[in-house]
């Protein structure tokens, strides 16, 4: 494939990641620059470019919500999580592969962050 993202060459297994959970559906590895003491990136492994790529005819939205729960399910402590994406460029999208972040252990309102 041409213009391959980082992500597609872990799941490749082209490129070395920290691999937390793994389905047919769905990868889930550590993000390399984690900004909380849990800090996960699920993955869908075929290449959907962001949220409004993805068809709504197949089982995908509903691997990426399991692969959460499996998630939550692993958390000792406090349980309470982020799920965060960033949809496209202008909202700090990096990596074109869509990708859920999955932030636990930090809460990001502490500094000011607001919704
Ligand atoms: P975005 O800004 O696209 O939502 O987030 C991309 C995320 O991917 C960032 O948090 C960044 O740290 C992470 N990332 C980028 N390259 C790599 C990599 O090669 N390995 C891993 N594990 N994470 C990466």
């Amino acid at each position: 494939m041409v213009n391959k993202s980082i992500f597609s060459k872990i799941i490749d297994r082209e490129i070395p990641a920290q691999i937390v959970y793994e389905t047919d559906q769905v990868i889930v590895i550590k993000d390399i620059k984690p900004i909380a003491p849990i800090h996960y990136l699920i993955i869908p492994k075929i290449a959907v470019l962001d949220m409004t790529d993805v068809r709504l005819d197949g089982a995908l939205s509903a691997h990426m919500v399991a692969a959460v729960q499996h998630l939550a399910a692993q958390l000792s402590g406090d349980q309470s999580f982020n799920i965060l994406v960033n949809n496209g460029q202008s909202a700090g999208q990096v990596v074109m592969h869509l990708h859920w972040h999955f932030i636990s252990g930090k809460n990001l309102y502490q500094n000011g962050f607001g919704l």
